[in-house]
């Protein structure tokens, strides 16, 4: 049976990609078990070039508070073939979407977001010796020259 629990504090974040045929929500996003809650924003080439932008902005949650809304059959990933990355993205728009961070969680990009944001700060920059020479950092998350180190 499913434990009980009470309905206080629970972020609940949903979002979807800008066709609509992918949705997905998030409860709990405050929490995750190995890293803390908040924005991380990759600047390395790779997300740069997959955005078109100075990177990507994700929140990482736990896999059981992550709930697919509906449009599974419209996710396409691509995964470099060396280097440990990849993309997960709608078939119809072109969105990046919701993806495998590490076997226990997901990245959720957080400009997917339509509702549940209002919470969240960004805390992390990673891969900051890699940004765009046009990428001006203006917030005080905490800048990482490479991978995230907790
Ligand atoms: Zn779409
Ligand atoms: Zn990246």
């Amino acid at each position: 049976m499913q434990p009980v629990q009470c309905a206080e504090e629970k972020l609940m974040i949903s979002g979807q990609c800008n066709c609509g045929a992918v949705a997905f929500t998030v409860t709990d996003a405050s929490q995750t078990n190995t890293q803390p809650g908040g924005i991380f924003i990759c600047h390395c080439s790779l997300c740069r070039r997959s955005t078109g932008s100075n990177g990507i902005a994700v929140i990482v949650v736990d896999n059981h508070n992550f709930r697919w809304v509906r449009g599974e059959e419209h996710i396409c990933t691509w995964r470099k073939p060396v280097g440990d990355w990849q993309i997960w993205f709608c078939r119809v728009c072109g969105s990046p979407l919701p993806g495998v961070n590490d076997p226990a969680r997901m990245f959720v990009p957080a400009g997917l977001i339509s509702s549940g944001a209002d919470e969240l700060r960004v805390a992390h920059h990673i891969w900051v010796d890699s940004k765009a020479p046009w990428d001006r950092i203006g917030d005080d998350g905490h800048q990482h020259p490479a991978a995230y180190v907790g």
